[in-house]
């Protein structure tokens, strides 16, 4: 029998369905391949018993003829972003430790709904504020993915760093990941897997902690188009407790993936050829164009002016969401509470602040306080709002043009956990491909592509109109026919 753990979401759901092997012996398998792979770090806390029980309970309803979920005996990753009942919900962060919510994320009861399971908390940067999955406060995690010749610890990226790792390492078959400026396709690219942010508003935000409210985006990460598909089929839908939720049916985006691009135009963005891309993800730009090209595609040259300032202004944007959202955490409600001998109220949310937040969320709401200062309020905040809705404007006038657009998702290949640590601007660089899609609340996907000279993956972008994920998706899959990507990490964990 093939190995269970080397099957996605697609393969176990059908296998399931299909009596080829049973839920129980799926959890079971990626439990253990959970266990053994502590070195990633890719997990803050395992739950083995919940990813059991939903599998006992997809193999009873199999057994009584029920029909199953779309996810039925899928046991998956969760980013420990999303609230879960009753299992420690942190964000990574030790202002939150020990927290166990009394409800669940409306994403992940989805999911349980379509009948996955959970085989446990994924690791992140800290409140989602990073790009290398350096900022948790339970470790680094690293890549599954070595550089050639080396053996020194790689990023996976971020925020979603957990979940990136551990579907590439194959210890899970899918995982949750979020996106409020590019830490679900960063990841994705950074490990050679999928990853869809879908249209601002399409999963809800309601018990998904919260870091830019106008940018957060839940969303799948696997290891093909499909299963992406079929994950962000059961994670979407109306929620009536986000304000900012969709009120849209959930297209059956599995249903309708067709790789056959005859009709389409994709447009290729002339601003994002930029200084200190490296060669090699040119080169793939250009690989992905003619394999858009052969699946029928004309291809498209279309200009998106502001693109150069969607990064500075997402760096006011974000902190300065972040730093109202993270006043909740304060001592009082949740988690952590530091109270000296003799304090009062104000020291004590001083102090617990203070130890409960990490260098780059202190960094992110001191920058998000200041240009919510009433003094800077104007010159930063107002401006940069004007500068997202500038960037937003260009998309518009790109879709006269074109129906999707193909782009690089990152500047480089992943880099070494500790290369970029001192230098937060050149870590902020990573999302420059990719932010100007959240700001503009676009649904964008990265597919992996190739791996470049050092062995790494290299991922390509697609951005599409607003709620024409399955564009994206469709576009997606023709890239992944053409780039044949089956590269799996060598086991070193
Ligand atoms: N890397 C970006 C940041 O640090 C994006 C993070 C995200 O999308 N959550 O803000």
């Amino acid at each position: 029998m093939t190995e269970l753990t080397s099957l996605g979401v697609k393969a176990i759901r059908d296998g399931v369905a299909g009596g080829d092997f049973t839920a129980r012996e799926v959890a079971e398998s990626f439990n253990a391949a959970v266990a053994e792979a502590a070195k990633l770090n890719a997990f803050i806390v395992t739950t083995p018993d919940h990813a059991l029980a939903a599998a006992d309970a997809t193999d009873a309803a199999r057994a009584e003829g029920k029909e199953l979920g779309a996810m039925a005996g899928v046991p998956i990753g969760m980013k420990d972003l999303f609230a879960t009942h009753g299992v420690q919900t942190t964000a990574a962060s030790h202002i939150l430790e020990g927290f166990k919510p009394q409800y669940e994320s409306t994403v992940s009861q989805n999911l349980w709904e379509a009948g996955a399971g959970m085989l446990g908390k994924l690791n992140l940067d800290q409140f989602a504020m990073g790009s290398s999955n350096e900022t948790s406060f339970f470790g680094n995690v690293s890549s599954p993915w070595q550089k050639a010749g080396t053996n020194a610890p790689m990023s996976p990226g971020g925020s979603s760093g957990g979940s990136s790792s551990a579907v590439a390492a194959r210890i899970a078959p899918a995982a949750t990941g979020t996106d409020t400026g590019g830490s679900i396709r960063q990841p994705a690219a950074f490990t050679g897997i999928c990853g869809i942010k879908p249209t601002y508003g399409r999963c809800s935000r309601w018990g998904v902690v919260a870091f830019a409210s106008s940018l957060d985006q839940a969303g799948p990460m696997a290891r093909s188009v499909e299963d992406c598909a079929i994950m962000l089929g059961a994670m979407a839908g109306f929620d009536p407790k986000d304000a900012t939720s969709l009120q849209m049916d959930v297209p059956d985006w599995e249903g309708a993936l067709s790789a056959d691009l005859k009709g389409k135009k994709v447009g290729i963005p002339r601003e994002y050829r930029m200084e200190g891309t490296d060669q090699a993800i040119l080169d793939s730009w250009e690989q992905g164009k003619a394999w858009l090209k052969d699946a029928g595609a004309e291809i498209v040259d279309v200009s998106l002016p502001h693109t150069q300032y969607a990064l500075p202004a997402y760096y006011i944007i974000a902190p300065a969401e972040a730093s109202s959202n993270l006043a909740r955490y304060d001592g009082v409600r949740y988690g952590l509470r530091e109270l000296p001998d003799g304090a009062g109220l104000q020291d004590m949310y001083a102090e617990t602040r203070e130890a409960g937040f990490g260098d780059e969320v202190k960094r992110r709401v001191l920058i998000g306080t200041y240009v919510l200062s009433a003094g800077f309020y104007d010159a930063y905040y107002n401006q940069a709002q004007k500068v997202r809705a500038l960037v937003a404007r260009d998309f518009e006038r790109a879709w006269a043009e074109c129906d999707l657009i193909l782009a690089p998702t990152t500047p480089t290949a992943s880099f070494p956990l500790g290369s970029l640590n001192e230098d937060p601007l050149t870590m902020y660089l990573n999302d420059v491909f990719a932010v100007p899609a959240s700001l503009a609340g676009l649904p964008a996907m990265s597919v992996p592509a190739m791996l470049n000279e050092d062995g790494l993956p290299l991922g390509l972008q697609l951005v599409g109109k607003p709620f024409d994920e399955q564009a994206v998706l469709d576009a997606g899959l023709a890239i992944q026919q053409r780039a044949g990507f089956d590269h799996a990490p060598e086991k070193w964990w």
